[in-house]
């Protein structure tokens, strides 16, 4: 029974981090190793603010865990000292809640009872109480592969070895069928190794749960491009089923701003997974940011990851621009008790550390040296409007200009879905109008026992909701291939 005034007795806490000079000297996560039965105690104290409400809005719903994750349960088995069974109720409904601890930017919490009044000290630091429990599970050996009793005699294809591919991998082995995943690049990952930081997430962290899926009897093959190094045909010989993760990588530009074409001004992804490969000890990154002055343009979860990077790479400056105010902390419909969750802007670790933030700011245009270089950019306030449609545009609020410098501009302004691939072609799928794959309400393609998961399908977005989307595309190829499924399905496609 939780202690229904538990959040009048202790304030909230979030994780401690290590000192900025520190961290900035080095690529390991933020976040500080403390001492595990100083954080254990820290951590009861905080899963005890944990009404247990009657309806937890935290933990599933519309604005909640898509994975449904059972937050008051193991808040408070964690509040008794219980870490074993926590752990295996926080599994119940989580893959890999390490990944999501330290990345989600946790939708529970602004779901949490909590979070509607200053006066009730917050939210209950429900992405603390989930990432102590994770790393309390390995630490303490809780985390064992889970074997099938029984196999299928089935085999399934994974492609692509993001969250949503791995989540599908683990749940459809652990269903008996055998599964291979694919992966292009020379390591498996996806996101998680060349997209997301080391500061954020260290490689440790994917790899010790990749040997977990090993042992459980997952294969990966790395290297191979899916549909030129293994062809359809092949495919459709070899496996029953396949599932597309291929995620949403292709980054969104700006054309339409004059002085584009300039030298120095990048992709986000451009930036951010050379140098994930330099810490993987791959050799310099091919784009550093040492010794420039560096704009980062878009305010979202890429956006913090190049400032992050570009300030541990030497940036003599780092200024992130965008065109929206700053995050919302007021309710925007006086008919919600709740905050408004800020779904892009967020402020994030990597923002305290150095640099600085602009908001309802856009670009006019990059100006460059004789060498075709950018070095400046002129910058101009605006506001965004929204059309009766929905429909945004950016508005200039006068023909005021301010002249910023910059020699390497980073453009991170969203994803516009799949990239090209010759698989798809091949098995004759044709995207939506929003770049992704879509799929029936079984999760199946348009091409009979292929299915899609994760950022390919949704388009890009949270860490959450690509394992969620991995489960739930498991339980339905389980069910393609046997007739019925006993996986759980925590989310319906969009
Ligand atoms: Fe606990 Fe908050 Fe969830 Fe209520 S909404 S059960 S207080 S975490």
């Amino acid at each position: 029974m939780a202690d229904p005034q538990g959040f009048m007795k202790y304030s909230r806490s979030d994780a401690p981090k290590r000192p900025k000079p520190e961290r900035l000297q080095d690529w390991n996560e933020v976040y500080l190793q403390e001492d595990p039965a100083q954080r254990n105690d820290a951590v009861r104290t905080q899963a005890t603010r944990c009404m247990d409400c009657g309806i937890p809005f935290c933990h599933s719903g519309t604005a909640g865990c898509p994975l449904g994750n059972l937050i008051p349960e193991w808040n408070d088995l964690v509040r008794r000292g219980d870490w074993e069974l926590a752990s295996d109720r926080l599994h119940a409904t989580n893959n890999f809640p390490e990944f999501t601890g330290r990345l989600c930017p946790a939708p529970c919490e602004a779901a949490c009872v909590l979070a509607i009044s200053h006066d009730a000290g917050g939210a209950v630091a429900i992405k603390r109480v989930e990432e102590t429990i994770a790393d309390m599970s390995w630490e303490n050996g809780y985390v064992q592969p889970s074997t099938a009793a029984v196999s299928s005699g089935k085999r399934v294809a994974v492609v692509g070895s993001g969250p949503a591919g791995l989540a599908a991998a683990q749940q459809l082995t652990r269903a008996g069928h055998e599964v291979v995943v694919y992966e292009r690049d020379d390591r498996l990952g996806g996101l998680l190794r060349y997209g997301i930081p080391e500061f954020k997430m260290e490689k440790k962290v994917l790899d010790r749960r990749l040997a977990q899926l090993r042992r459980e009897g997952t294969k990966f093959v790395t290297g191979c491009e899916v549909g030129v190094d293994i062809t359809v045909e092949q495919l459709r010989a070899e496996f029953d089923a396949v599932v597309l993760a291929v995620g949403a990588l292709r980054g969104r530009d700006d054309k339409a701003t004059p002085g584009r074409e300039l030298k120095g001004i990048h992709l986000a992804m451009d930036h951010l997974v050379p140098a994930n490969r330099a810490c993987e000890g791959d050799g310099p990154s091919s784009i550093s940011a040492e010794g420039k002055h560096v704009i980062v343009i878009g305010g979202g979860d890429t956006g913090a990851d190049c400032y992050g990077t570009a300030t541990r790479q030497g940036a003599l400056s780092v200024t992130q621009l965008d065109q929206y105010p700053m995050p919302p902390t007021v309710r925007d419909d006086e008919r919600s008790p709740w905050p408004v969750w800020p779904h892009i802007l967020r402020t994030y670790p990597a923002h305290e550390e150095a640099g600085e933030r602009r908001f309802t700011v856009a670009v006019r245009r990059f100006v460059g040296d004789d060498d075709g270089h950018v070095r400046f950019i002129e910058l101009q306030q605006v506001r965004v409007e929204k059309d009766s449609s929905g429909r945004r545009s950016v508005v200039p609020l006068s023909d005021e200009v301010e002249v910023l410098p910059a020699d390497l501009v980073l453009l991170a302004i969203g994803f516009e879905g799949v990239e090209h691939m010759r698989l798809l072609d091949d098995l004759g799928i044709s995207l939506t109008t929003r770049g992704t794959i879509s799929c029936g309400s079984d999760w199946q393609t348009t091409a009979p026992g292929v299915f899609v998961c994760g950022d390919a399908h949704r388009g890009a977005s949270l860490v959450v909701w690509a394992i969620a989307e991995g489960r739930s595309v498991a339980h339905a190829v389980d069910n393609f291939l046997t007739g019925s499924s006993n996986l759980p399905s925590p989310v319906i496609p969009n």
